[in-house]
């Protein structure tokens, strides 16, 4: 039987609910199969480091490696083939180890899609708002025009980070309206949904990043947080009725997108999130 070894390269991810949520599907699928972690604070590995860390992995016989926080641009300088949606929204978080080859994927934006599609069935997607245009965000704007929104508008505290990922999505989907706004009050009177991308609502930064209530009655909210699961956000906006989607789907969506790029085996989603809940 295959023995399959993957890690996840990041930063203080001592704590990642990755591993369990690997581990415990592919023994359901019957497979031999082991994730380590590869926090560059226990290893004393600086970010720029993950070129050495991943040649170390490939030593040691790792079939992929999950790639998060702060290396998912970095990455792309060290691999050898980008695979055509990494390459368009400009960021690898797995990297599959092939034949001494490296490929860089990205599941995160398949995780986000199949949870939107899975967790907020026939919501309306003329005309979206985003808060945050960093990793996360570049993968759910990427998954919002792959889905076929018509009109997408990026707001950044970083206005050139916005404007930088409006430019590159444009190229990749030229037939939406993509604009990054300066501000984003007049956009969320009149949105049909919102997708929140920043940290804000994490434990260690309480909040919310906008106030749910200025939205239509029949407007959805999305948060990438998922610890907690329930926001400040979300449940602000559940409590005036807003339909929304919680960050577990995107986090246990792109560990389903990356079993399947690593083993070619099809997980169960609803067992995988079964089993998130849980942990
Ligand atoms: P990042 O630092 O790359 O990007 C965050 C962006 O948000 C920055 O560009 C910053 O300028 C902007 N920002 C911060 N506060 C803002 C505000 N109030 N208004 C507008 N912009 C603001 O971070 P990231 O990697 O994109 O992570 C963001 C969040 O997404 C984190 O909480 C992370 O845990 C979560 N995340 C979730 C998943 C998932 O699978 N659900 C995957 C990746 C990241």
């Amino acid at each position: 039987m295959t023995h399959y070894l993957v890690g996840l390269i990041g930063e203080g991810i001592g704590a990642s609910l990755t591993p369990p949520m690997h581990e415990r599907e592919a023994a359901a699928l019957g497979l031999d199969y082991e994730y380590r972690i590869l926090d560059l604070l226990e290893l004393g590995a600086e970010p720029s480091d993950v070129g050495r860390l991943i040649a170390d992995a490939e030593a040691a016989g790792f079939a992929a490696l999950n790639i998060t926080h702060p290396c998912k641009q970095l990455v792309m300088e060290v691999v050898d083939e980008l695979h055509p949606a990494a390459e368009r929204l400009g960021a690898v978080n797995l990297v599959l180890l092939r034949d001494g080859r490296r490929i860089g994927c990205n599941t995160d934006w398949e995780g986000f899609r199949d949870g939107f599609v899975d967790g907020l069935p026939g919501a309306a997607t003329g005309s979206v708002v985003q808060l945050g245009a960093g990793g996360a965000g570049a993968a759910t704007a990427y998954a919002l025009l792959d889905l076929g929104v018509d009109e997408l508008r990026l707001f950044d505290y970083d206005v050139g980070r916005a404007a930088e990922l409006a430019d590159r999505l444009a190229v990749a989907f030229p037939d939406a309206r993509i604009a990054a706004i300066p501000g984003v009050d007049a956009a969320l009177r009149s949105a049909d949904g919102v997708v929140h991308a920043t940290p804000v609502g994490m434990a260690h930064h309480p909040g919310v990043a906008f106030d749910p209530a200025v939205l239509r009655l029949d407007a959805w909210v999305s948060d990438v947080v998922y610890r907690p699961l329930e926001t400040e956000l979300l449940r602000r906006a559940a409590a005036t009725g807003h339909r929304v989607l919680d960050g577990g789907r995107m986090a246990v969506g792109q560990a389903v997108s990356s079993i399947r790029f690593i083993t070619g085996l099809d997980p169960d989603a609803e067992r995988m999130r079964a089993h998130f809940l849980e942990l």
